[in-house]
């Protein structure tokens, strides 16, 4: 077959002989499994998985992703089951069937008040293989350059939800290409008289614009060669979608729309583009404002070029897109053009495909209970490049780093919300500020005037804009603590020192201000606490001309340990104390006190310089949970990974992060939880050793 041929010679481009050889076997799979099933236009049906298979062999996805392609629609509509196709083709290629056939049975709604949902259903299935994701988009592709034979109503519905859900879908995963086509079609489809009409007008002008276009693109050229640089330049026909669009949105005719003209040019490299922007931008006047830099900061779904509007002879207004060839790629093929067949990458091929299973068998075995879906908001999904979507009440589309929080979110909208938020709503439903945000989540902030901003949320804000504002305003209010701790720092060295802290008069502290070339009393208190300065030299200045009153030991109290000091105060990411272990502090300098166990190797060493080491003790009351980490070696058993998480789940205590290593028998789990103290670290750990498999755990 003539079709099937053509995919077998693209493939073979960029795929190993052994590879085409699957896909052969793939196609005559389907071809027999889908025997006697035709599509609507009367064609055999395995024509659309293999149009589907070519789709996404032009963007040079790799054999797996093509072997399922050709098999998508087989568990859906034969007889032909999972494990038939795993033993046959492999389990890879079996898990993106089995994905594509679930996400078919997803019922998108297309009210615009549903779209949260939809993004995070769909979403949710990418974040488990971002390839089924790209053969649905490939195969609703062809359905949609298919459509002409269906019936008008059933042409509209899936036109709209095309461009509802799928061409927006696209567009975030900077597929543009596809993302175009599917707009286009749906346009068509939804709106057939206007397109019409529109594609007859925009005929009837371009050809009245071609002299138009080529003086310019000769002007372009050959200022360009002038500059002596390499470059390619087209004219950018518009799409009609956009045309319309555009004309909606601005209210402009379709002259207006149509009078603006569009020219890619394409360079070598980097500095080429900005040589190139210099070289137009002498041609023809800049029009101030409508410059933007996306090579410096690349839009969020990776897209990058230098855009610029000139005005250009008789006034005309030209849009200009200057980008390298690889930049072009990628705006071509988004998401895809990362996924590129690389033979070298199989080892990270391997990598991605383990975590996908165990994400996948986790969302199998907890997908009913409520526990699995928190458990699974405290993964992290690493298999797609890091943003997460979520939404204002207003119904609009915020993008933030993965594991951003209610705070980031609220920094993001202003930072005046940030800095008096008190509270969150995510879904309706109250939130903790540290929340983590999911894709689709809705979130609304709720302000209080006289809120501020609290120390403890720069341990989990991850966007630079909140951790740069909370910063600032602390700043201020730190230096009140500081004092405050550097006083109890002092007192304590004093007390060590046999001096009472009151016996101290002002003269002295007055000289000793002096002397060390501080501002205040209060500065040089804040110097302790901050590791600027060592309490047990700053209390031997101090007492230098006191003898010690007597000779007694004075018993001192250690220093009470709250957890609620905020920034003075940080806990070793070492050893993670938590409550009830038997601490010590260290002086870092810049860093102020740092607390370790007392064993932990850190300590040992430092116990070298004594005045840095300090007396500490944890505080009755303590509210707050602190991180611990700690391994689990369990039997590489079916599910036992989820029995982990839902036990951990159930005590109450959360998963900050979690690293694995596999064996060949058993796997090695590196859990950082938050827990209250070490009477409910027993009590999670005394709960996994109940489960069946789990061979070994240990505190780090
Ligand atoms: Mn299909």
């Amino acid at each position: 077959m003539h079709e099937a041929e053509l995919l077998f010679s693209e493939a073979s481009q960029y795929l190993r002989p052994e590879d085409i050889s699957q896909l052969k076997n793939a196609y005559s799979f389907g071809q027999g499994a889908h025997s006697g099933q035709y599509r609507k236009s009367g064609e055999p049906y395995i024509s659309h998985p293999l149009a589907v298979a070519r789709i996404l062999g032009q963007l040079h996805m790799d054999a797996p992703t093509l072997t399922a392609a050709l098999l998508h629609d087989v568990v859906e509509d034969t007889h032909i089951s999972k494990e038939e196709i795993s033993e046959r083709f492999g389990a890879p290629v079996a898990e993106l069937v089995d994905g594509v056939s679930k996400l078919d049975k997803i019922q998108f709604q297309t009210q615009v008040e549903a779209q949260a949902e939809n993004f995070r259903k769909m979403l949710l299935a990418m974040a488990r293989d971002v390839r089924v994701i790209l053969i649905k988009l490939a195969d609703r592709l062809h359905n949609m350059q298919t459509l002409q034979v269906m019936r008008s109503e059933k042409q509209r519905s899936i036109a709209r939800e095309t461009l509802e859900i799928y061409a927006p879908i696209a567009h975030r995963l900077g597929l543009n290409k596809i993302y175009q086509e599917l707009q286009e079609l749906g346009f068509r489809y939804l709106h057939p008289l206007r397109y019409r009409v529109l594609v007859k007008a925009t005929k009837a002008a371009r050809g009245n614009r071609r002299e138009v276009v080529g003086k310019i693109q000769d002007a372009i050229s050959n200022k360009l060669k002038d500059a002596d640089l390499e470059a390619q330049v087209y004219g950018r026909e518009k799409h009609i979608y956009s045309i319309y669009k555009k004309m909606v949105e601005k209210q402009l005719t379709f002259s207006e729309v149509l009078d603006i003209y569009g020219f890619r040019v394409i360079v070598n490299d980097v500095p080429s583009c900005y040589v190139a922007l210099g070289a137009l931008h002498s041609l023809y006047r800049p029009i101030p404002g409508k410059f933007k830099d996306y090579i410096a900061i690349p839009k969020q779904n990776g897209y990058q070029s230098l855009h610029s509007t000139l005005l250009g002879p008789f006034g005309i207004p030209i849009e200009t897109q200057i980008r390298t060839q690889e930049m072009h790629r990628i705006s071509e093929n988004g998401v895809a053009s990362h996924w590129l067949y690389k033979s070298t990458d199989t080892d990270l091929g391997d990598l991605n495909m383990k975590t996908n299973q165990w994400l996948q068998s986790l969302l199998e075995i907890l997908s009913d209970s409520a526990d699995s879906k928190e458990f699974l908001e405290h993964l992290k999904f690493d298999l797609f490049p890091g943003d997460v979507y979520v939404f204002t009440p207003q119904g609009k589309i915020l993008t933030l780093p993965r594991q951003s929080t209610a705070v980031d979110f609220a920094y993001a909208i202003h930072s005046d919300i940030g800095n008096c938020c008190v509270a969150a709503k995510i879904n309706g439903e109250n939130a903790p500020l540290r929340s983590e945000l999911k894709n689709g989540d809705r979130v609304e902030i709720i302000t209080a005037p006289y809120a501020k901003p609290n120390p403890s949320w720069l341990s989990y804000v991850v966007t630079g804009r909140a951790r740069s504002h909370i910063r600032h305003f602390l700043k201020t209010i730190q230096f009140d603590e500081s004092v405050e701790l550097g006083e109890r720092m002092l007192n304590q060295a004093l007390l060590a020192l046999n001096v009472e802290p009151a016996l101290i008069d002002k003269a002295q502290w007055e000289k000793l201000v002096r002397d060390s070339g501080a501002k205040s009393r209060e500065a040089l208190l804040a110097d302790l606490a901050l590791g600027k300065q060592l309490p047990a030299v700053i209390a031997k200045r101090l007492t230098s001309p006191l003898e010690s009153i007597n000779s007694e030991q004075v018993p001192h109290d250690p220093i009470t340990i709250l957890g609620t000091e905020g920034l003075t105060v940080q806990f070793a990411k070492c050893c993670h104390p938590i409550p009830g272990d038997v601490i010590v502090g260290l002086i870092k300098k810049e860093h102020g006190l740092v607390i370790h166990t007392h064993n932990c190797p850190v300590v040992t060493q430092s116990q070298k310089n004594p005045e840095n080491c300090l007396d500490v003790t944890w505080g009755k009351d303590i509210t707050r949970t602190f991180g611990v980490k700690i391994k689990i070696v369990a039997a590489n058993r079916h599910g036992v990974l989820a029995r982990i998480a839902s036990a951990i789940a159930k005590t109450e205590s959360n998963i900050d992060d979690v690293a694995m290593e596999s064996e060949k028998d058993y796997t090695a789990m590196g859990f950082v939880l938050q827990v209250r103290n070490r009477h409910h670290l027993a009590q999670v750990i005394r709960d996994l050793r109940r489960i069946k498999d789990v061979a070994k755990i240990t505190r780090i």
